[in-house]
């Protein structure tokens, strides 16, 4: 997944999402990518998140919308995008595929506050401001 999540000079906050999908996936298979909820989500009163991962792990949750949901609530983006990974998390910690199982968001704030957390590590995303230019931040992980 490719997603990018932007605030902008005047605060208002866009974002966009896209997808190769998953390797070997049924035909007809929609993952989380296109469905505004989960794979993305943005509200201009409050932060945008965005997911990368197991699909059908994040629609179940309706994870973007979710960590969205949090940062309302008064969660930072960080604290945000980890509960969420660990509802995923803790939700499939007994299934046959754990091993398999990687799910990430990123988020970001009203205030420029942003964050990215996974399951597991190797979650890396590219940040931009003025002030410090291009640069690469590496994700909290779970295990
Ligand atoms: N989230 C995507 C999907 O399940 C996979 C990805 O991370 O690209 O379709």
């Amino acid at each position: 997944t490719i997603s990018m999540l932007v605030l902008d000079e005047e605060g208002n906050l866009s974002g966009g999402c896209t997808t190769s999908g998953a390797a070997w996936k049924l035909h007809g298979r929609v993952g989380d990518s296109p469905i505004i909820g989960a794979g993305l989500f943005l509200d201009n009163e409050v932060g945008a998140a965005a997911a990368t991962g197991l699909g059908e792990a994040v629609i179940r949750t309706a994870g973007s919308a979710m960590v969205v949901e949090l940062m309302r609530q008064g969660k930072s983006p960080y604290e945000a995008c980890k509960e969420i990974v660990e509802r995923i998390y803790n939700k499939h910690k007994n299934h046959k595929d754990m091993a398999y199982l990687q799910v990430g968001f990123i988020a970001v704030n009203k205030k420029g506050e942003y964050a990215g957390y996974s399951i597991r590590p190797g979650f890396n995303y590219a940040v931009y401001d003025k002030e410090n230019g291009n640069r690469m931040e590496d994700a909290g992980f779970k295990i």
